[in-house]
């Protein structure tokens, strides 16, 4: 049996290699997308031409939606446990996740490559700063986790439970989960999260995840490379 916090084969890696997101599984293609906009006409296409082009165009830029939720895709991810906070805020996606309630084994945590400062005129957002370089306290981020680590184990070593013993494990711990969205609703999340406003770390992901669905959906990539965006 294969282990879940093993990357699946199509992966892209993230957070300097501590993170990854997987594509699992997916379900259609652009030709399903048109076949969908065109059902009324009773007529099935296998592969795409120039008009079938012009009309996915159409439908992303017309926000007609609904043919776009014909395309589904299921990603693995491991991340930390604050961007998958974010990331759950996404009602539109279905998920299950490994349960800190069944297993105590595989605990690993997150500690950032690099430390950016707050951004002074926005308290959501931060800075990258090359003078910065967070003196010692990457070291203490990752002693910080190592002792939670041992409180954690000790709680259990002492008979408490798994579900309450999880309490004292940091935010940066790595969780991972299966997601599955359709398209309409993923190109939505992506538009949220590959964005300036959006933690860089989630963003990370946002962009990988182009990466990964960019030869599924090569046309919709266009689209978006054409409105100047990076996929
Ligand atoms: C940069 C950034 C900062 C954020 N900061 C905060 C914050 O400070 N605090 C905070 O709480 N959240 C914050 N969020 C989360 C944000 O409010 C959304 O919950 C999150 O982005 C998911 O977006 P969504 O609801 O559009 O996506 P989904 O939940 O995937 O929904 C997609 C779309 O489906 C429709 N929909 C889904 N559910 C419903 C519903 N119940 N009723 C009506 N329509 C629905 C809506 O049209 C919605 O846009 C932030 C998000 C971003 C990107």
């Amino acid at each position: 049996m294969e282990h879940l916090n093993v990357p699946p084969v199509n992966h892209v890696k993230v957070l300097g290699g501590q993170g990854w997101v997987g594509l699992i599984d997916h379900l259609g293609s652009e030709a399903t997308i048109v076949n969908a906009a065109r059902v009324s006409f009773g007529k099935l296409k296998q592969s795409m031409d120039e008009r079938d082009v012009k009309l996915l165009n159409y439908l992303i830029e017309n926000r007609h939606t609904s043919p776009l939720e014909h395309v589904v895709f299921t990603f693995s991810v491991h991340c930390p446990l604050f961007v998958r906070g974010q990331w759950h805020r996404h009602r539109t996606w279905s998920y299950n996740e490994i349960s800190r309630r069944y297993t105590e084994i595989d605990l690993e945590f997150y500690t950032p490559e690099v430390l950016r400062r707050q951004s002074e005129d926005n308290r959501q957002a931060s800075f990258f700063d090359p003078a910065f370089h967070g003196g010692q306290l990457r070291e203490e981020i990752r002693r910080h986790n190592r002792l939670s680590l041992e409180l954690y184990e000790k709680l259990l070593a002492s008979g408490v439970c798994r579900e309450q013993a999880r309490g004292v494990l940091p935010q940066n711990m790595m969780v991972t989960f299966w997601g599955t969205v359709d398209l309409s609703n993923l190109l939505h999340f992506l538009e949220l999260r590959d964005s300036d406003h959006a933690q860089s770390e989630i963003r990370e992901y946002a962009v990988a995840i182009k990466k990964l669905i960019k030869p599924i959906v090569p046309n919709v990539a266009a689209y978006f490379e054409k409105k100047g965006q990076v996929w």
